[in-house]
């Protein structure tokens, strides 16, 4: 966690700080703002209708509801034999795995970002989501990082995605602020693998000191912020400065326990500090709100699917 409190300006950390500084000033505690199901997509409709600009705050909880799932049919399918071997149970933790080389390593996480990143999923969650904010003044933050807002058509200038992408390969040390696309190599690597081992000629290596890769992926303090991401993260606070005082709706979408900072706690600030702004969260449990915005927000809890699909009809 170092390295999210270091000096450098960007929309990242202002993001967690002021998503820290927010739960601060909430000491009326949490409540639950529920009522009507169908009066609350109503009055959601109508708000994203009116909005003069939204900001969609997403979480592991909409990719799973577009069906890329960590466990059950899924692992199963792609990682049964990691399951057996090495007792891995599910598709995130075997991220974390040691294994006991390279070939291995690189068998599991070309498979992993194969599964999550170059396919496509099985339901059109995050196209239906497109088309319910591609006409207005719109910008993504996300902590997920299969990027599947790239592949439903979002406009890329309007993503920050904080945690990485699948798609990119950094150096392990790393000796250099870069990132590598991957496609053309992750293929091959699965193609070629056998018994969970790629041949050893296919294990990358970094483009600028010849050492080891790694996923981009925010796990510690390793995590390469390149140039890409410095540039969302400004164009991100630019477009919050933007629309500062604006009726701004804050649209949470899937959101976990992991990394609530990133996104719950900023929204939940935004909206205490902009009279004008409003927060909706939709995930598959309702979740409390600060009391001292209740009455500026909408919770609808169940399958994000449909309830993206009711807010269309
Ligand atoms: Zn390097």
């Amino acid at each position: 966690m170092k390295t999210f409190f270091n000096d450098r300006p960007n929309g990242y950390l202002e993001t967690i700080h002021k998503g820290l500084g927010g739960v601060r000033s909430f000491p009326d505690g949490l409540v639950y703002a529920s009522g009507n199901r169908e009066e609350a997509l109503s009055r959601l409709r109508g708000e994203i209708e009116k909005a003069d600009a939204i900001v969609i705050g997403a979480g592991s909880g909409l990719s799973t509801a577009a069906g890329l799932t960590y466990s059950g049919e899924r692992f199963e399918c792609y990682f049964f034999d990691f399951a057996q071997k090495y007792g891995i149970q599910d598709i995130y933790s075997g991220g974390f795995y040691p294994f006991p080389d390279e070939e291995t390593t690189w068998a599991w996480w070309a498979r992993h970002i194969y599964f999550n990143r170059y396919v496509e999923p099985q339901k059109p969650v995050y196209r239906n989501l497109l088309s319910i904010v591609e006409s207005k003044d719109y910008f993504v933050i996300t902590t997920n990082v299969d990027h599947q807002f790239q592949r439903a058509g979002f406009d890329k200038q309007r993503l920050f995605y904080t945690q990485g992408d699948y798609g990119l390969l950094q150096c392990a040390t790393p000796c250099c602020q870069k990132t590598w696309d991957n496609e053309a190599i992750i293929h091959p690597m699965v193609d070629e693998q056998r018994d969970m081992k790629i041949p050893s000629a296919l294990i990358p290596r970094c483009p600028n000191c010849g050492g080891k890769m790694m996923p981009n992926l925010r796990s510690d303090e390793r995590f390469v912020e390149d140039a890409g991401w410095h540039a969302a993260a400004g164009r991100y606070e630019a477009f919050e400065q933007k629309h500062d005082a604006d009726h701004i709706l804050y649209l949470e979408l899937g959101v976990g326990g992991n990394t609530p900072g990133i996104i719950k706690y900023n929204f939940w600030q935004r909206v205490y500090q902009n009279e004008n702004a409003l927060y909706a969260c939709l995930n598959l449990e309702e979740s409390p709100v600060p009391q001292e915005i209740r009455d500026r927000s909408i919770i609808i809890g169940g399958d994000l699917g449909k309830i993206l699909l009711a807010l269309q009809a």
